[in-house]
């Protein structure tokens, strides 16, 4: 039973095991956006691998794609040496890039988690620019290891490890539901960038000569937080202007997720690099930085890893590149996720627990907020994360498993498959609604 199975895991997995707290299940098959436990319950899936299966689960194009590797007794680890495998998924990786970036890109196989690409990317911009001293922002997230929890907000995981990178500066993000700069959207853009370009103007901000600004342009795990098109363009503004390499975390949003390719598209921008993995691997690890040539400073083993030549992760991801350009997945994901985001604002007139619904393409949020409480001045309430668990646990009793996270784990957050039909996206909606109705009594 699923029980049986969560004891089982309870007694040999670490303390630190974190989904199976939330989502208490044990999984025996699953297939597009449905899984099913042990006890033969049917799942909705919107959380998807945290994100990773863009074409659900076990697409048969992904399926045929692994087949045919095993098929054809093709070398299933290869370091960095270069397949036949290896090269299509090169040759589609650089067809998907923007027109303004193929010819002057080149990219750098990691390790192969987002948190390894993230790492090659700081230490990537470092070694260009001889600088040491790194831009983030509020509420970010990169990864676990010592680099990546450097540059990521959340303090909980931060107090029990010391020594993490020096000279990381936090920015504060266009957090518009709970913006300190004005009304959020343009203006607030407007006031954030000249905040930030007046912290790197003024010599006592303690801000050395910056190595990199790294941002998502859509927090995932901070709360599935869209930063305005135009604070987007007014940060590749500042840094061009002041040569400061922009890396995009594209590891959640990447690969049609918001509804472009990549999610830096919307606002018509290029960074100097991006990191990709997630979706990238169609379900299995695969990680790359994608970066302009010009930061290529690197020595020969530099970035270095013994899992950079998972060919199956690679024939997976090439199918799955295929797959989301021919069927103009992310035009979907942006359909749908405009219908999701209008019903949840509909759902958000009848509850003032549901203090702000926004997201971009398929990822999506809802912060629940205690309406008893303090308002601020711009009418934000209180974040109320009990009751996004206890949302999350009526959602999951009715068959619907979503992800609480963001600041507080007030934000409830859909990141469905990107090939969740409209009917699939009603039923999700119908679902979340007598979820809200049951914990809000
Ligand atoms: N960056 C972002 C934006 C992410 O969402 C994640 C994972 N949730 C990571 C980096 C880290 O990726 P990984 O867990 O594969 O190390």
């Amino acid at each position: 039973s699923n029980q049986e199975l969560l004891n089982q895991q309870e007694k040999r997995e670490s303390n630190a095991r974190s989904y199976p707290r939330r989502i208490p299940l044990a999984i025996k098959e699953a297939e597009g956006i449905y899984i099913t436990d042990v006890e033969g319950r049917t799942y909705i899936d919107c959380l998807a691998g945290a994100g990773t299966l863009a074409l659900g689960h076990n697409h048969p194009v992904v399926i045929e794609a692994m087949e045919k590797v095993l098929h054809d007794r093709l070398p299933l680890h290869t370091l960095d040496i270069t397949t036949e495998v290896k090269e299509s998924f090169v040759d589609e990786l650089f067809a998907s890039l923007p027109e303004g970036f193929r010819d002057r890109a080149k990219i750098q196989f990691c390790g192969p988690t987002g948190g390894d690409a993230i790492e090659a990317a700081l230490k990537l911009a470092k070694t260009a620019t001889g600088r040491q001293s790194l831009l983030t922002f509020q509420g970010g997230y990169h990864g676990s290891t010592h680099g990546t929890m450097s540059i990521s907000g959340n303090l909980a995981p931060k107090r029990k490890v010391q020594g993490l990178v020096p000279d990381t500066h936090f920015l504060p993000y266009p957090y518009d539901y709970r913006c300190p700069f004005g009304k959020g959207g343009k203006e607030g853009a407007e006031l954030s960038a000249a905040y930030i370009e007046q912290l790197l103007d003024d010599p006592e901000s303690g801000i050395l000569p910056p190595a990199a600004m790294i941002f998502e342009t859509v927090q995932g795990e901070g709360g599935a937080i869209p930063a305005s098109l135009e604070w987007l363009k007014e940060m590749r503004r500042i840094t061009k202007e002041r040569g400061i390499p922009l890396i995009i975390d594209e590891v959640q949003t990447g690969i049609g997720r918001t509804g472009e390719m990549f999610s830096f598209e919307h606002a018509g921008i290029v960074p100097d690099a991006f990191v990709l993995s997630k979706a990238l691997g169609g379900s299995l690890p695969l990680s790359v930085v994608v970066y302009d040539r010009d930061l290529d400073a690197w020595e020969p083993g530099a970035h270095i890893g013994t899992f950079r030549g998972n060919q199956m992760a690679m024939a997976a991801g090439t199918a799955t590149l295929k797959y989301v350009k021919e069927h103009q997945l992310a035009s979907h994901a942006s359909a749908i996720g405009d219908k999701l985001l209008q019903a949840l604002k509909d759902i958000q007139k009848h509850y003032p627990e549901l203090g702000d619904v926004r997201g971009r393409g398929l990822m999506i949020g809802v912060e629940i907020v205690d309406p008893s409480g303090k308002a601020s001045p711009r009418g934000a309430y209180p974040a109320d994360g009990a009751l996004a668990s206890r949302i999350q646990k009526e959602c999951f009793d009715r068959g619907l498993i979503i992800e609480v996270g963001g600041r507080h784990g007030a934000v409830v957050r859909f990141l469905p498959p990107l090939i969740i039909s409209d009917e699939q996206a009603e039923e999700v909606i119908s679902i979340f609604r007598e979820a809200v109705a049951a914990a809000a009594r």
